[in-house]
């Protein structure tokens, strides 16, 4: 069995003040449930350190949400992997659709990105979906397929080992539209049977949705056979609201599927 993974992706916002509120109410209202969910808090980055002190707890873990490529050198305002693993940092969102967007990035790149991660022993939250006009012309399938495989170009047969795949269409995400639990098991089944038929056997991928995951809708979500959890923008900075999803998606152990 393993514990619904919960992602909470901050994006550009928080502050000093709202780290406090955000670390004082985990600690009260939270905790208890870290037995029964992974969760991982993705933050602006320069406020991680201080957060983990703030909440001095374990098993809860870190994100960034994005990273530079290289471990070092002349390659101003960008952090490496391998100074997240130096602070104790375990995953890195990567290949979000606001960083293809607006900062351009592409397969290739992101490929990079995530070699980069493996290669510094952090773990990958890859995330992957397709526009409002690609699902219109039926390229759903295609289009997600191109992003894979990219990496395994980059990164071999074994690159989606101990990783974690965010299904994330482009539509859903901060629209409040929601796809249905029953095309994002069916989308999350064809993406997993993929990757595994073009890796080595026996590796270890965590598959995840995110788009517009709320209270109303985590239930039937997390009751899909192949989501292993939820990748949460907006409603990760709600207090309440995150404890809610956490509340429920805790009755959901779930069975490893593994094709
Ligand atoms: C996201 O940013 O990845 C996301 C899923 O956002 P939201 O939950 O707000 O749709």
């Amino acid at each position: 069995m393993i514990k619904p993974i919960i992602v909470a992706n901050w994006k550009l916002y928080g502050n000093k003040t709202f780290v406090q509120e955000f670390s004082k109410y985990f600690n009260l209202n939270l905790k208890n449930y870290l037995k029964k969910n992974t969760i991982i808090i993705a933050p602006p980055i320069i406020y991680i350190e201080y957060m983990k002190k703030l909440i001095n707890e374990k098993n809860i873990f870190f994100s960034s949400q994005n990273i530079d490529y290289h471990n070092e050198g002349a390659f101003t305002g960008e952090i490496s992997s391998r100074m997240l693993n130096d602070i104790g940092v375990k995953y890195v969102i990567l290949g979000h659709s606001e960083r293809r967007k607006n900062h351009f990035e592409s397969n290739k790149l992101i490929a990079k990105k995530f070699h980069s991660v493996k290669k510094n022993n952090l773990i990958p939250i890859l995330c992957i979906g397709e526009t409002k006009e690609e699902k219109k012309l039926e390229l759903t399938e295609k289009i997600l397929k191109k992003q894979i495989d990219e990496i395994f170009l980059k990164c071999g047969k074994f690159a989606f080992n101990k990783t974690i795949v965010a299904y994330e269409p482009i539509w859903a995400i901060g629209s409040g539209k929601t796809a249905t639990p029953n095309l994002i098991n069916k989308i999350l089944k064809m993406i997993k049977k993929y990757i595994i038929k073009n890796s080595f056997n026996n590796i270890k991928l965590y598959m995840q949705y995110g788009g517009s995951v709320s209270p109303e809708n985590i239930k039937n979500i997390i009751n899909e056979k192949y989501v292993d959890g939820v990748l949460i923008g907006s409603g990760s900075l709600n207090f309440k609201n995150f404890k809610k999803i956490i509340q429920i998606s805790s009755n959901f152990n779930k069975k490893k599927t593994s094709s």
